[in-house]
């Protein structure tokens, strides 16, 4: 277990291996901090996942453990995809899964960008 109580990260996990590049991706927006793709399985006409360039189970891991410059460069890489998306004017969702009540498919820390259409108010 990881001091977030988390079980370790498994370097084999899907997105490790697109951060590698042993799996394509459809990328978006790249630089030291994050990659952003398209999801494989979309959910809204625009539905992008943005990853830190790290190795972090999930939300409670990134924030408890990784560096304030990842974490701000991260946050900022979000930002930037939402804009290179053209999603700013319409705005857009960000949501993070964390753990299995939320069911978390991948073990590496990810936000998923939903835009393109009114996406209704939020529900549990
Ligand atoms: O947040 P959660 O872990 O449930 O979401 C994982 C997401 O990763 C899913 O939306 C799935 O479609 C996406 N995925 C992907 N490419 C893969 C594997 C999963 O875009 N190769």
């Amino acid at each position: 277990m990881s001091v977030t109580g988390l079980p370790p990260y498994d370097e084999g996990n899907i997105f490790a291996r697109i951060l590698r590049g042993e799996i394509p991706c459809k990328k978006v927006h790249e630089d030291s901090w994050a990659l952003a793709f398209h999801d494989i399985h979309p959910q809204a006409p625009v539905h992008v996942l943005v990853i830190p360039k790290g190795p972090y189970v999930s939300a409670a891991d990134f924030h408890a453990s990784a560096p304030a410059e990842l974490i701000a460069g991260f946050w900022r890489a979000v930002s930037a995809t939402a804009k290179a998306l053209g999603l700013e004017e319409g705005g857009y969702r960000i949501l993070a899964n964390m753990g299995a009540d939320a069911g978390q498919e991948v073990p590496h820390f990810h936000v998923h960008i939903f835009g393109g259409r009114p996406l209704g108010r939020m529900v549990p």
